[in-house]
């Protein structure tokens, strides 16, 4: 398709400005651009044509299924948008005095009394932008914590094989040495080999429970005890919260420091859909290190910022991405405490239906029931008939369906990660099934129509990585 830019026509316009209601001043001198800024010139037709073909050429949560694993996309309700664009909260300005911005501060006052009631966690920073960006932030924390205690032998994160590829990233990026700890056959962490890792030069732990193959560790006391009793601290990488929220805390599992994914666990939308948000949650000690502005009540009932002395300092600008947090409260507010559990129990039951109906198909990573999430191990049909995991992801495509999660994690070499959420019925899971086993014995009736997929999106099979090696970024006028 065009870009707007080629569909411009030098004056052609769209506005049309309403009358100027207050008093003409220029700007001065030093202000003003040499030239007037290269802007496409459009009707608006052109325009609402070319956003409406634009918008076809992307697949989202309402356009049909999303097992797009670890990434929980729920559906996002429309009324966590309707709250988040109320003017008093699109409107905001985050320099204006905080007497002017009450309603606001009780948001992100509420939200924290709400997280760390479903996390038992003490306290809430919502600076961070994002899950990643949370788990760095909280790695800081874990630093502080050692480096005030004087402590400067704890160099070492110990993350496990089936971490999320932030975690490793984040604790490089935080200073920190990775030690990998192996999954033990029941796709749980391995105790003897934690065990062994753990000692004076721990700093902490980094783990999502459950984990990336959908699996609860039934050892996690046993897990937090050992980093504990080794003088670290335990992280919890909250993304796969959706799992067992109203069900399970992270900080009656042991956990000192955790991230919630306001865009996965807490319906915001995620991607080019997003922003995100990354609420991090302390306990004990720990939160006295919290980034940022935190809200505080004061005896007259009124809200406040108030720096942490302690503060490991500004992660972000501001106050995060603080509309996301608007729609995570407003999806918070309306299933209560037994709406979420129900939430978190049908997402499991959801990935449990659709496990079921696909295993005699395919090899399941790890046996047994699982939580949120399951991953498919085609390494067998790979084997037998040329078919990857990427084979059946494309066809997937071509059927209205998003692609599950590839090639992740790393455990597991042909990987289909399924996650269905929640918002899915049974039809619809019973459909997609249907398609999905279709495909799978098409690997051995019919491979070629497979390896040729997707046939009827706007584009087939792009390069992997040349946008990434090879990014275009601008587009100049020829
Ligand atoms: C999504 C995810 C992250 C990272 O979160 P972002 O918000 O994408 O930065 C970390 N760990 C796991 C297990 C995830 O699924």
């Amino acid at each position: 398709m065009k870009l707007i830019f080629e569909r411009s026509v030098p004056g052609r316009s769209t506005t049309i400005f309403p009358e100027c209601d207050v008093p003409e001043t220029t700007l001065p001198e030093s202000f003003l651009r040499a030239e007037k800024p290269d802007l496409p010139e459009v009707s608006e037709t052109d325009l609402s044509r070319h956003y409406q073909e634009l918008s076809k050429q992307v697949y989202g949560v309402c356009d049909g299924f999303y097992p797009l694993g670890s990434c929980t996309m729920k559906y996002n309700p429309s009324v966590n948008e309707e709250a988040a664009a109320l003017p008093g909260f699109a409107g905001l300005h985050p320099l204006q005095p905080v007497e002017t911005a009450q309603g606001a501060l009780r948001v992100l006052r509420l939200s924290e009394q709400y997280l760390c009631e479903l996390t038992g966690m003490d306290e809430m920073t919502f600076e961070p932008a994002a899950g990643a960006h949370g788990e760095f932030t909280g790695l800081l924390l874990i630093k502080k914590y050692h480096e005030l205690r004087g402590d400067a032998a704890r160099t070492k994160i110990l993350v496990p094989d089936s971490a999320h590829g932030t975690n490793p990233a984040s604790a490089t990026m935080a200073g920190f040495e990775v030690v990998n700890i192996p999954s033990a056959p029941d796709g749980g962490v391995d105790l003897t080999a934690l065990a062994e890792a753990a000692g004076p030069d721990t700093a902490g732990l980094m783990l999502t429970n459950p984990n990336t193959l959908g699996i609860f560790d039934r050892n996690i006391l046993e897990i937090t005890r050992i980093v504990h009793e080794a003088g670290g601290l335990c992280y919890y990488d909250g993304a796969n919260l959706n799992a067992v929220v109203g069900n399970a805390r992270p900080g009656d599992m042991g956990f000192d420091v955790v991230h919630l994914n306001m865009h996965k666990t807490f319906s915001t939308p995620h991607g080019g859909g997003g922003p995100g948000a990354g609420a991090v949650g302390a306990k004990g000690d720990m939160a006295k290190y919290l980034p940022g502005e935190h809200v505080v009540e004061k005896a007259d009932g009124t809200l406040a910022f108030e720096k942490k002395e302690q503060s490991i300092g500004r992660i972000r600008s501001y106050y995060g991405n603080f509309l996301v947090q608007v729609k995570a409260l407003a999806y918070i507010l309306m299933l209560g405490g037994d709406g979420l559990r129900d939430a978190s129990q049908n997402a499991v039951l959801n990935a449990n239906y659709l496990r079921v109906l696909l295993a005699p198909y395919c090899k399941v990573a790890a046996e047994g029931i699982c939580m949120h999430e399951f991953v498919l191990d085609l390494a067998e049909i790979k084997e037998r008939t040329g078919i990857s995991a990427m084979d059946i992801a494309k066809s997937m495509l071509d059927h209205g369906m998003h692609a599950p999660t590839m090639y992740f994690p790393l455990i597991v070499h042909e990987a289909l990660m399924f996650e269905p959420t929640e918002t899915e019925s049974k039809e619809t899971l019973d459909e997609a099934a249907a398609i999905i086993i279709e495909l799978l014995k098409m690997a051995d009736t019919d491979p070629e129509a497979l390896h040729s997929a997707p046939c009827h999106t706007p584009i087939s099979r792009p390069d992997e990585v040349k946008a990434a090696r090879t990014p275009v970024l601008t587009w100049k006028r020829a």
